[in-house]
């Protein structure tokens, strides 16, 4: 049971008691702190803001609670009901809303759940802002509206046919290239609101689909995070229905993965590389993804003549340099597409319209697209520390270490080799550093973790 409160929001199991949990109190304080802070930020007495959920089994009650607390502070919602996280960014500022709420907990499992705080933009929070709402949420100073004042809620269901439509009209997507190549894909929505969502774009684009697991229930039949290990349903579908291609993504769909014609994982890192190869063949420009992505994306870039630049872990510091680099296209090696034509939030419904507008261009099979991207093989290990050790320091000394290599600290210690990488980070919430690597095999990839391991204990003298 747990209650991870943070600058990027609360998340939680349900059940249990409160402040240990997400229960029905956590959800109803927290609201309140965001809708408080909405008020002070805005400096506005009426305010407006979008809710959606995904379909995981906790997202009524919770939502129910969320709402009705907005109401209670004076604040009107649009509620979107069962949506998806980019659909409620784009809903934002097409409401002219001030900010907006998802629950979800993402690629978490069924007992979490969330809230995700959204600004006038639709974008996430910053760590300033979410320092002030935890701030808020510890006070309890609320000021809640008298009975005239109530604030009102307006139902609207059509944001998934608006979303479908807003992604038809990039000016990248062809409807009719896409449609000329009559496509068969499986889609995994591990049942939740991409199991409406996805299938309502490929519609729209003349694609065939084959659902699995698309009713909105909220029972995940898998694991929800979209890795090769809880995917294999999938892997063998694809085959099995000799389709082009699978298409995986999280309950709130903004992390996409898909399965190459082979049944084989096409790989979550190279969701964005393949969407980034499309987009930069169309529009010279720079990229951006975080510390911990594949190095592939990088090259890709450098191939189309821009330039790519990487940003700390998390959506909202990617978003961040992307505006300050220009980029044309970024995300996150976890399948999180950014395309800022459309909005700067992750969105697998722009991923996959990209991703299949480069198909039709490049013909071929998915397997064969994959084989001609760089090759690169990710190891993700920990390291457990002991409490009373200083994780700052030891990261420190191993910065000290690889001082002749080129070294980035602006999320823990990132050191790039000529041909494979490490990146070092500490965990917030208990004493590990996690250890990424990415390189050429995944023996290397594995020996890279695996000599910091133990280098890591040599500083540290464990
Ligand atoms: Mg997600």
């Amino acid at each position: 049971m747990t209650l991870i409160k943070s600058i990027s929001g609360i998340r939680g199991t349900i059940g249990g008691k409160p402040t240990e949990n997400l229960t029905p109190i956590d959800a109803v304080k927290f609201a309140a702190a965001y809708g408080t802070w909405l008020k002070e930020y805005s400096g506005k007495d009426k305010l407006n803001v979008v809710i959606g959920r995904d379909a995981r089994l906790s997202g009524e009650m919770i939502q129910n609670l969320v709402v009705s607390t907005l109401v209670g502070l004076g604040i009107d919602v649009v509620d979107l009901g069962l949506s998806t996280t980019p659909t409620v960014e784009i809903a934002v500022p097409l409401e002219q809303a001030d900010g907006g709420i998802i629950l979800t907990a993402s690629h978490n499992p069924k007992q979490w759940n969330a809230l995700k705080l959204l600004n006038e933009n639709g974008e996430f929070l910053n760590a300033e802002q979410g320092a002030r709402i935890l701030e808020l949420a510890t006070e309890e100073d609320f000021d809640f509206a008298e009975v005239d004042a109530l604030g009102k809620v307006v139902t609207k269901d059509t944001y998934l046919d608006i979303h479908v439509e807003q992604v038809l009209q990039l000016s990248l997507i062809d409807p009719e290239v896409i449609r000329e190549q009559k496509f068969k894909v499986v889609v995994d929505g591990v049942n939740s609101t991409g199991g409406i969502a996805i299938p309502k774009l490929l519609d729209a684009l003349g694609v065939s689909v084959i659902e699995l697991y698309c009713d909105p229930t909220g029972h995940f039949p898998h694991n929800p995070e979209p890795l090769k290990e809880h995917l294999g349903d999938i892997c063998t579908k694809v085959v099995e229905e000799k389709a082009d291609f699978g298409i995986v993504v999280d309950p709130d769909v903004d992390r996409l993965a898909f399965i190459s014609n082979d049944g084989e994982m096409f790989g979550e890192e190279y969701t964005l590389v393949a969407c980034a190869d499309y987009v930069l063949g169309k529009t010279s420009g720079n990229t951006v993804s975080n510390l911990s992505s594949s190095r592939a994306l990088r090259d890709i870039t450098q191939k189309h003549g821009g330039k790519y630049e990487a940003a700390a872990v998390g959506e909202v510091n990617v978003v961040a340099k992307m505006k300050a680099n220009n980029a044309v296209i970024g995300g996150e090696g976890n399948g999180g597409i950014i395309y800022p034509e459309s909005h700067y939030g992750r969105d697998a419904l722009v991923g996959t319209a990209l991703f299949l507008m480069l198909l039709a261009e490049r013909g071929g099979t998915v397997a064969e697209l994959r084989a001609g991207y760089p090759g690169y093989f990710m190891s993700k290990k920990k390291i457990q520390l002991t409490p009373e050790l200083d994780v700052d320091q030891l990261l420190r000394d191993m910065e000290e270490k690889y001082a002749g290599d080129e070294v980035n600290t602006i999320d823990g210690v990132k050191i790039d080799f000529p041909d494979s990488w490490v990146h070092l980070r500490k965990s917030n919430t208990e004493p590990i550093i996690r250890i990424y690597t990415e390189a050429k095999s995944q023996q290397k990839a594995d020996d890279l973790a695996d000599k910091m391991i133990v280098e890591i204990r040599e500083v540290a003298g464990i």
